[in-house]
């Protein structure tokens, strides 16, 4: 059974890598933005909240993405595995799902980190921007998201470092290759 994280920075791949692995491996992907961007489009409370955050590339705050995030491991999908995607992103996220895992008695196995350059991460966004009207891909918004990455999400990835539970994989080149080195990596650890 696998429980585990995908951290990276905006425009990593992420995304399309946590459907690969998810497919390969028979568990379920959660992730915080796709959860925040359903309920913007809904108009949700949640999304009326988070929109003003996510369109300016911020985090939305701790209590309403810890919250959200507790909520939705407690659906029974989670309980053959799950791969959380863009969480947790700061230490008080760190600290909440440590709780939440604790609570279930259940541990992560592997986080996995998906490694890339500014420049190369920015001429992707850009790229995506005019292909998906995302509205917070943007070059200054999408600066912002990757300053933030640096300032406050590279410190969860030494967390999980410190656990001996990290693997960082290239995140450049050929997708099919990143799945293939995400794959061994997790074998690995
Ligand atoms: P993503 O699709 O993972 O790049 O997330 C898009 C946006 O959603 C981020 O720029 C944040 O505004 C918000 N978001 C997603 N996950 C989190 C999180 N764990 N903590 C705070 N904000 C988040």
């Amino acid at each position: 059974m696998t429980r585990m994280l995908i951290i990276g920075p905006p425009g990593s791949g992420k995304g399309t890598q946590a459907e690969r692995i998810c497919l390969e491996l028979g568990i379920v992907a959660i992730s915080t933005g796709d959860i925040f961007r359903a309920n913007v489009k809904g108009e949700t409370p949640l999304g009326v909240e988070a929109k003003k955050f996510i369109d300016n590339g911020d985090f939305v705050p701790d209590s309403v993405t810890n919250r959200m995030v507790r909520d939705r491991l407690a659906q029974d999908d989670v309980a053959e595995g799950f791969l959380l995607d863009g969480y947790p992103r700061t230490t008080a996220q760190v600290d909440e799902l440590d709780n939440i895992l604790a609570t279930a008695g259940v541990q992560l196995n592997v986080v996995v980190q998906l490694t890339a350059d500014d420049e190369e991460l920015v001429k992707r966004l850009l790229g995506r921007a005019r292909d998906t009207g995302r509205s917070d891909d943007n070059e200054s918004v999408i600066r912002h998201r990757l300053d933030l990455y640096r300032e406050q999400t590279e410190v969860v990835v030494a967390r999980y470092a410190e656990r001996g539970i990290l693997a960082k994989v290239d995140g450049l080149g050929d997708m099919d290759d990143v799945t293939a080195r995400i794959m061994d990596a997790i074998k690995n650890v």
